[in-house]
C-alpha cells in the first residue's frame, strides 16, 4: 500500500476568495484538491508532497454550466458526469458528450472535475483536445483580480500551466458558433483507458464553404494540443473528401508523438490522420444538416 507523506494542514475553503487566501497563507507547499483523482495517486506515490491541502469541493459558485452572452461557461468544480449529462452542452456541441463518454469510467467521472483536468495538464487529457479544438479560454483568479487566457496558451508543456502560486482556475469558456458540427474520436487500448490518440473537431459550413473549424489532438505531442496549419488549410475551402484528407494529413504532420507502452510513434501518427479525418467528416455532416 502506498501512503502519502504526512500533511501539515487540510483546509476546506469556504469561497474562492478564501481558497486564494489559504493558498497565499501556505505558499508554494499548498495544493488545491478538487476531485482528487490525479493529485491523491500522485501523493500516494510521493510524486507530489504538499504540506497543505486546500479542498475546494464546497465552492458552489464553481459548479454551474451556463450561457453568458455568446459563450458557454463551465465552472471549475463541474464534474465529468455533469458535462456528459448536460443537455445545454449537447445542444451546442455534441463533442462534449462524445468526449466525456470515453474519459475513464463512471467512478472517475463522478468525482473528476473540469478544473482539475485542465490544471493537471496531462498530455493525454481528452478535455484539453476538446478545449483546444473549440478555442476555449480559461479564467484564472488571484488576490488582485482575474485574467482570461486562451486555451491554446494555457498549457506550456506536460503538467505545466499558466496557473501560478496563489491562483485558482475558476471557469472555462467556449464561444457559441451557431450551425457548428462537432465530433470526438479516440483510440484506447481498453475501455476507460487514457488515449493512444484522440481528436476533437468542429466545423461551420456556410454556403458550401468551411467558414470556421478547429482541430484538437491529445497524446500525440501536438503543441498546445492543436495544429493551426491544418485548420488554416481548410477554412475558405469546400468540405470535399479531398480537402478533408489534406487537412487530416497536415494535422498528423504537425504531431510529434513518442513511442511508449501505448504504441509506437508511427502508429500514433497514423491514428492522428485517420481520427482527424473521421471527426472532420462527421462535423461537416452535422454542420450541413443544421
Ligand atoms: C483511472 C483513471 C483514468 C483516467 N482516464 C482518463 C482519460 O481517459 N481521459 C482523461 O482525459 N482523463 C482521465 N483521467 C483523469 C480524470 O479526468 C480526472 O478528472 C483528472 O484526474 C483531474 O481531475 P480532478 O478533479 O480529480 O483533479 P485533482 O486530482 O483534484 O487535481 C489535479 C491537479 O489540478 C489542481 N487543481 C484542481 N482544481 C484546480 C483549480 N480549480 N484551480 C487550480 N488548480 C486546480 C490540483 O492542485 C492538482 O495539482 C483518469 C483518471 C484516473 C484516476
Amino acid at each position: 500500500m502506498q501512503t502519502p507523506a504526512p500533511l501539515e494542514e487540510y483546509v476546506r475553503a469556504t469561497s474562492v476568495a478564501d481558497a486564494i487566501a489559504q493558498l497565499e497563507k501556505y505558499g508554494e507547499d499548498a495544493r488545491l484538491v478538487a476531485g482528487g483523482h490525479s493529485l491523491i495517486p500522485m501523493m500516494r506515490l510521493r510524486l507530489a508532497r504538499p504540506e497543505a491541502l486546500i479542498d475546494i469541493n464546497d465552492l458552489d459558485e464553481l459548479k454551474s454550466i451556463k450561457v453568458e452572452g455568446n459563450e458557454i461557461v463551465i465552472g471549475a468544480m463541474v464534474r465529468h458526469r455533469e458535462v456528459l449529462d448536460s443537455p445545454l452542452l449537447f445542444e451546442h456541441y455534441p463533442i462534449f458528450r462524445e468526449c466525456e463518454k470515453v474519459i475513464a469510467d463512471p467512478v472517475v467521472r463522478n468525482r473528476g472535475t473540469v478544473g482539475g483536468s485542465y490544471c493537471q495538464a496531462d498530455p493525454s487529457e481528452d478535455l484539453s483536445a476538446l478545449g483546444s479544438a473549440l478555442r476555449g479560454s480559461v479564467v484564472i483568479q488571484n488576490s488582485t483580480g482575474t485574467r482570461t487566457v486562451p486555451m491554446r496558451e494555457f498549457h506550456f508543456g506536460p503538467y505545466m500551466t499558466q496557473v501560478g502560486d496563489g491562483e485558482i482556475l475558476t471557469e472555462v469558456r467556449f464561444p457559441i458558433r451557431p450551425g457548428a458540427g462537432s465530433a470526438y474520436e479516440k483510440v484506447e487500448r481498453r475501455v476507460g483507458d487514457w488515449a493512444v490518440t484522440s481528436v476533437g473537431t468542429f466545423v461551420v459550413v456556410k454556403n458550401g464553404v468551411v467558414e470556421d473549424c478547429g482541430i484538437g489532438l491529445a497524446a500525440v505531442g501536438a503543441e498546445h494540443f492543436c495544429v493551426p496549419a491544418a485548420e488554416e488549410f481548410l477554412i475558405g475551402k469546400a468540405p470535399t473528401e479531398e480537402n478533408l484528407v489534406q487537412a487530416a494529413t497536415l494535422a498528423a504532420e504537425g504531431c510529434n508523438p513518442s513511442s511508449d507502452q501505448r504504441g509506437p510513434a508511427d502508429y500514433k501518427k497514423h491514428l492522428a490522420k485517420e481520427l482527424t479525418l473521421r471527426a472532420l467528416r462527421r462535423s461537416v455532416q452535422s454542420s450541413q444538416g443544421a
